[in-house]
């Protein structure tokens, strides 16, 4: 079927669409297109369902928290939606140094962060592959964060085999809209005026030797239902090709950004919309990550947890330097301002496992290797007892008040139902050793 063809949506088809992907298989561009089109609000209550319970039977209950890493706002490209632009000529730019990166990864290590997403603008020689190996260096070598993840410009194979060479864990880039008159309407200058060269990213990371791949579409460019028909088509093209397809999926959604001149209602995401967008996200491909960022406001954070979403960040801040000083140029607004602290204490009140664990990148569970875990549903084991863990960690060095008190009850029950050594492990946790994993 072609994404432009009318999809079937009568209800005993949608059934067995989720049918099919309760029983954990990849769903085809055309199953994905007819979730899309479903209208009837008890049919999206049944697909809400089936999603959560897919989230549930893959990931267990756990919600990974990490927070990005603006390292840079520099850019020579000129994507009309981001406050990064070059033509924005009010932006206060700022690269990070060596030690300004170190010093922000370490307040947010303090904070309780164990994993990073780097986030820089694209521009090659104040950050390009040179200082990001240098960075990464740094940061690994001057605080106790364990895993980076970098969302950058694409590269040369022979760049990213730099890139994986300095310990990333995940490379992350979202094709922004693969709506090819959008795409050229919006990127009007630099090397990302070139679709092509952004659309073959993940075949060169693949190359390259990068497993784990992080996709998305920025949501609100173009019409949602064929963008996420597109992403998903894209998807299952790499999985052809390669035999493995994107770790994570993100659904960044357009916010106001100071500088944009793009038009952000033409093709307005409503909040609905991004519940279904995550929702079949987790449905047509289940044992990827679905990523959700605080651009989006608490409350719908919240209900997102529940239905699919497995990795969230918190407490961010979208500009270089934006932990220890908030004032140069954000990227864009974020609607959710909890701190990392709220969010873990919401999720562990939503009856839900906070994690912080990097334990698979510490174990090469990575890639290929993951994916056959997940489908024994060995993951679930893992990451539940893992995320545990993390949690007593996370309770001994950064939480306080009434979270900790929150958190302290939570692992108790936990520990008393542990196996593979879990509650042994937390007393050592409690003397002093750290980054106990299984
Ligand atoms: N510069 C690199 C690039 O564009 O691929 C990577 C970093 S860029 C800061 C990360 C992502 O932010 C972009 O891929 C885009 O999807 C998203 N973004 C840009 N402007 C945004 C806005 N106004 N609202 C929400 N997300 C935005
Ligand atoms: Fe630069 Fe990325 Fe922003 Fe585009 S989205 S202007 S490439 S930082």
């Amino acid at each position: 079927m072609n994404i432009t063809d009318t999809p079937n949506t009568e209800t005993g088809y949608i059934r067995d669409v989720l049918a099919k992907s309760l029983d954990l298989q990849t769903l085809t561009v055309s199953e994905v297109s007819s979730l899309l089109w479903v209208e009837d609000d008890e049919l999206w209550s049944e697909i809400f369902q089936a999603a959560s319970d897919v989230k549930e039977r893959v990931y267990g209950k756990r919600i990974v928290l990490f927070a990005p890493l603006y390292l840079s706002n520099e850019c020579m490209n000129d994507c009309l939606y981001c406050g990064f632009r070059r033509g924005n000529k009010d932006a206060k730019r700022k690269t990070l140094s060596m030690d300004e990166a170190v010093e922000e990864a370490a307040l947010l290590a303090r904070r309780g962060y164990r994993r990073l997403l780097l986030v820089a603008g694209e521009h090659p020689k104040r950050a390009g592959i040179d200082y990001f190996e240098k960075v990464i260096d740094a940061v690994y070598k001057g605080s106790d964060i364990r895993i980076l993840h970098l969302n950058a410009a694409p590269m040369s194979v022979d760049d990213f085999r730099r890139l994986k060479a300095s310990g990333v864990g995940v490379y992350q880039c979202f094709q922004e809209t693969y709506h090819l008159p959008s795409y050229r309407r919006l990127h009007r200058a630099g090397a990302k005026a070139d679709y092509a060269w952004r659309l073959g990213v993940m075949d060169r990371a693949i190359e390259a030797g990068f497993e784990d791949v992080g996709m998305g579409v920025l949501l609100g460019l173009y019409d949602w239902r064929w963008d996420v028909a597109a992403l998903i088509a894209h998807c299952r093209s790499l999985m052809n090709k390669y035999g493995f397809g994107p770790h994570t999926l993100s659904v960044p959604r357009l916010q106001p950004a100071q500088g944009s001149m793009a038009d952000h209602s033409r093709y307005r995401v409503s909040d609905d919309d991004l519940k279904k967008i995550v929702a079949v996200y987790r449905l047509a491909l289940p044992y990827v990550g679905v990523v959700v960022s605080t651009r989006e406001p608490a409350d719908l954070r919240d209900e997102l947890f529940t239905l699919g979403a497995s990795q969230v960040s918190a407490g961010s801040k979208t500009s270089p330097w934006g932990y220890v000083k908030d004032g140069d140029t954000e990227q864009f607004e974020i609607g959710d301002s909890r701190s990392l602290e709220e969010v873990i204490g919401k999720i562990a009140g939503l009856g839900l496992m906070p994690s912080l664990c990097t334990a698979c990148y510490r174990e090469g569970r990575s890639g290929e290797r993951f994916k056959h875990l997940a489908e024994e549903e060995a993951i679930k084991n893992f990451c539940h007892e893992n995320a545990v863990l993390s949690l007593k960690e996370y309770v001994e060095d950064s939480a306080s008040g009434e979270v900790k008190e929150q958190l302290t009850e939570l692992l108790d029950e936990e520990i008393a139902k542990s196996r593979n050594g879990v509650a042994q492990k937390c007393k050592l946790i409690e003397q002093g050793k750290r980054d106990l994993h299984i």
